[in-house]
């Protein structure tokens, strides 16, 4: 029976012999052997009562059952929803009951704490743990190695994908089959992806960017992952000779740079690096490029719209900014009060569409209307602009943007400048409560290792580069800037702590 993701990303591989994934341990994975497991879950959760639709949530570790839950849900009819590993079980119960998923598997370690929960919202507790152990897998290991696939269409739901959510409840977007499948098939293209490509896979699986940006491309194509459970500089260097391709978040490529083993020699036979989910400092492409020759390819996307534009793969890839609307993606910047399109070069929200746009965020009627355009324009929040050559550069967020007396002022402005300052490793800048203006910018500085920065040099500066209302009320040096999992500032932790700062 037809079931169009199935089929083409994981269905076509059954009887494959080739490798899949390429564990941390030494030991390799075929496709025919992960799809068997897969085949096997698939049984369990059918096993367990669920029907088409259900919503099946996991919190565990990275590993090839984890994947291969994922795959069994597509098998299956179901709707996987990964959740981020570090929620806390007041969070998992907002989730799950959100969702309404049927049947939670977590891990080994926190079925006693999780179990109650389970109870009270009437879901299913089962464990998976990351050495592949745990009830669903014992269970999953006395069914059959295939499966007969349930049928489904383009437009059924593959995933719910909770948003990261740095302000506000979490919202759980809606991704269909074509969301994913029409991605994945642009994004082989744009990235020239072959089943000779070993990915180096550090990214967690609960996020689109590892889940489905880095999985299915692979899967498309029919090539293997170097699979790792977490991102670790050794593993990392270990591994690069065996990969063709990486894909990383910003954190991933400054780690690197701090290490002085990760040299021209070892990155010379590499076909591609990629970076995105967070903003990649243009210092850091530079260094990357004058390390290894290379140049990042960055790309920007999010949770509702998979990925969106991207650097081109043979013409400039420029740093600071995300390329160009992928095939099939219309882009335009629009006015965030009014709606309406702005002309080339200036800043305003970042509208999308495509088949790459989710269906809507889960029993959030309202939400989705406020976000996704009756017209299938998906507002992202992103405030960027279209460059003369077509490139699109991010600014900030929507909601990041600081109103001073009734003027708008973009962090992004005013961080670049103050990245660019002679012992300045990065910024943030926040706004903060001002009796008389309402909000006022307050810039936080990471210094440079071993460095000192001169803040009243720095103030000179910037007082002399932007009007005086972006002008920050203070400057201030801190240790870090405080990131969540996929490497985001987290400018809420910084409001909450730096708020009265002035
Ligand atoms: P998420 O849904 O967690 O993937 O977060 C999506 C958000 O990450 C986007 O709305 C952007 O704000 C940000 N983002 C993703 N890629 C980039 C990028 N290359 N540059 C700047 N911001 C990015």
């Amino acid at each position: 029976m037809a079931n169009p993701l199935y089929d083409r990303l994981f269905g076509i591989h059954a009887s494959k012999t080739e490798p899949f994934l390429l564990l941390q341990d030494g030991t390799t994975l075929t496709y025919a052997q992960f799809l068997a497991t897969t085949a096997q879950l698939a049984h369990t959760l059918v096993a367990n009562g669920l029907n088409p639709g259900d919503r099946v949530a996991a919190q565990v570790e990275k590993s090839p059952e984890t994947l291969a839950l994922y795959a069994a849900c597509v098998q299956a009819g179901f709707i996987f929803l990964p959740l981020n590993t570090a929620y806390t079980s007041d969070e998992l119960s907002y989730f799950l009951d959100n969702s309404g998923a049927s049947l939670l598997v977590c891990d080994g370690a926190n079925a006693e704490t999780l179990q109650p929960l389970a109870d009270q919202l009437g879901v299913l507790l089962k464990t998976l743990n990351g050495d592949g152990s745990g009830s669903f897998m014992q269970e999953a290991k006395g069914h059959p190695t295939t499966f007969e696939t349930v049928e489904r269409d383009l437009q059924d739901l593959a995933a719910f994908l909770y948003t990261s959510g740095t302000t506000g409840r979490s919202k759980g977007a809606m991704l269909t089959q074509d969301n994913l499948l029409s991605n994945a098939d642009v994004l082989v293209d744009y990235w020239r992806f072959s089943k000779d490509d070993v990915l180096l896979h550090a990214l967690p699986i609960f996020h689109t960017h590892g889940l489905f940006v880095a999985t299915n491309v692979i899967l498309a194509v029919g090539g293997a992952m170097i699979f790792l459970p977490k991102f670790n500089q050794d593993a990392i260097l270990q591994f690069l000779p065996k990969a063709t391709s990486m894909m990383g978040v910003p954190t991933f490529y400054t780690r690197l740079l701090a290490d002085e083993r990760f040299t021209n020699e070892l990155t010379a036979h590499m076909r591609l690096f990629t970076s995105g989910s967070a903003p990649l400092l243009a210092e850091t492409h530079h260094q990357f490029e004058e390390r290894t020759g290379h140049r990042i390819l960055e790309r920007y996307g999010m949770t509702e719209t998979n990925m969106s534009t991207s650097n081109p793969y043979d013409g400039e890839r420029r740093a600071g900014t995300v390329g160009f609307p992928l095939p099939g993606v219309e882009l335009k910047i629009t006015n965030p009060e009014t709606g309406v399109e702005l002309p080339q070069d200036s800043i305003g929200v970042i509208e999308v569409r495509g088949r790459n746009v989710f269906k809507g965020y889960w029993q959030m009627p309202e939400k989705t209307a406020a976000e996704l355009r009756e017209d299938g324009f998906f507002i992202t929040g992103d405030m960027g602009k279209v460059d003369a050559d077509g490139y699109v550069h991010i600014v900030g967020r929507n909601k990041d943007l600081i109103i001073s007396g009734g003027f708008n002022i973009y962090p992004k402005e005013i961080e670049l400048l103050l990245d660019e300052q002679p012992g300045v490793h990065e910024s943030a800048v926040i706004g903060i409560p001002h009796a008389d203006f309402g909000e006022a910018p307050l810039g936080l500085i990471v210094a440079e290792k071993g460095k000192n920065p001169d803040l009243e040099q720095i103030m000179t500066i910037v007082k002399k580069h932007l009007a005086r209302f972006k002008h920050p009320q203070k400057l201030l040096i801190i240790n870090e800037l405080p990131r969540n999992t996929m490497g985001k500032v987290q400018k809420n932790i910084l409001r909450d702590e730096y708020g009265e700062a002035v």
